[in-house]
């Protein structure tokens, strides 16, 4: 028997006002008429809760996008998660956030992309946006809220690391999340124009050591480090289908939001399916859960256990095949691959691939009868997400 999942990552849609080049949503969006309805992910997070989930994220796409989002908090808070809104702001105010908090929010995490607005609004392909960021922090401590900054960092923004953790003692976040950009949807078509230099790396991971000892007790600094440079992979979400699981807009249940990359799955559908159910006898979870699947060198490995042989997202990007050795372990034949991305990075240029607009306010699809609404709900049954992959 499989352990019950700590958190559930509920994408409520894809819909954003920014196009931010590292986003790590698919490449082909789920559109507004696929969105699961509230009733839909009302059930959703009774069977998470009933699974054992202690938390929920509230993710995107922008989440405040969904002309539903006060009810789909107050659902998700009446059944027992932790709410955590993770949000790029730019549609929110005063009124919502008041609102939000009344709903039972219990925190919101909140993005930017870099310390200069010129730079920020041309990252997040939103004119504007920096400043309503700007305005927003402050009307989430006003509500009550902690506030959590997340800035994903990459080349054309890693030299401000400094300023950006100014940025959150001004705006008076009590936890930065310092987020690499990881390279799978968006991200990978504009990895040649994101990735830093070892140079960079190094400078930042000092800043970040500096300023965890120089502000200890003010601020909380997590750090996600880049895999381009690792000798040994990251444990993805500690381990396929065992602390995490992820539902699409569409109501795909996911071991990770970005699994749906992987070809050859069929991943099961909560208009079809419990979470349980999902969570614990489909083959999609089951495929790389534990140990049994590795190949070598990972099978016998010391760390098979610790790292759980990394991403299979990556490993499928880098290498066609979602079941190889990660190549951000050293030991793995392709590892090669990573130097070669980072040649191929220090030669190219600055311009970004941008998504084609989608409009944020699109309205939320009229509600959708799910196919077998649940007999089977009856027998189912960290605060801070790096969701936006970095996504917000
Ligand atoms: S060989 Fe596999 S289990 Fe061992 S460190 Fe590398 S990726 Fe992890
Ligand atoms: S990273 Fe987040 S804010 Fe940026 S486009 Fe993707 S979903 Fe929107």
């Amino acid at each position: 028997m499989s352990d019950a999942p700590l958190a559930i990552l509920a994408e409520l849609t894809h819909r954003c006002p920014l196009r931010c080049p590292y986003c790590s949503n698919p490449t082909a969006l789920a559109g507004a008429a696929e969105e699961l309805d509230t009733a839909t992910w009302a059930r959703v997070f009774r069977e998470a809760a009933e699974l054992g989930c202690l938390q929920v994220h509230l993710s995107g796409g922008e989440p405040t996008a969904r002309r539903d989002i006060l009810d789909l908090v107050c659902h998700a808070s009446e059944a027992g998660l932790y709410t955590n809104l993770i949000t790029a702001g730019v549609l929110l105010d005063a009124a919502k956030l008041a609102a939000l908090a009344a709903a039972g929010l219990d925190h919101v995490q909140l993005s930017v992309q870099d310390s200069e607005a010129g730079s920020a609004d041309r990252i997040g392909g939103h004119a504007g946006g920096h400043a309503r960021k700007l305005a927003v922090a402050p009307l989430v401590l006003a509500a009550g809220l902690p506030l959590t900054l997340n800035a994903v960092v990459h080349r054309q923004n890693l030299d401000r690391l400094p300023e950006l953790i100014a940025l959150a003692l001004t705006l008076g976040a009590g936890r930065l999340e310092v987020a690499h950009v990881q390279y799978y949807g968006w991200a990978l078509r504009n990895r040649d124009a994101l990735l830093p230099t070892r140079a960079q790396l190094d400078a930042a991971t000092a800043t970040v050591a500096a300023a965890r000892r120089g502000l200890k007790g003010r601020l909380v600094i997590d750090y996600v480090v880049p895999d381009y440079y690792a000798a040994r992979p990251k444990a993805c979400m500690g381990g396929w289908g065992r602390r995490f699981l992820a539902v699409s807009p569409a109501g795909r249940i996911l071991p990770c939001h970005a699994a749906e990359s992987l070809p050859g799955f069929d991943f099961p559908n909560v208009r079809e399916t419990s979470l349980r159910d999902a969570w614990e006898r489909s083959e999609a979870f089951g495929r790389f859960r534990g140990t049994g699947w590795m190949p070598a060198p990972c099978r016998g490995c010391d760390r098979a256990e610790i790292d759980w042989g990394g991403c299979r997202c990556q490993a499928f990007a880098l290498t066609g095949d979602a079941g190889a050795t990660e190549p951000t372990c050293a030991l793995s034949p392709h590892h090669g691959l990573l130097a070669l991305a980072v040649g191929d990075a220090a030669e190219a240029g600055e311009a970004f691939s941008y998504r084609e607009p989608r409009r944020a306010s699109t309205p939320n699809p009229p509600p959708q009868i799910p196919r077998r609404e649940s007999g089977l709900a009856a027998a189912s049954s960290r605060p801070t997400f790096q969701a936006h992959g970095p996504r917000e």
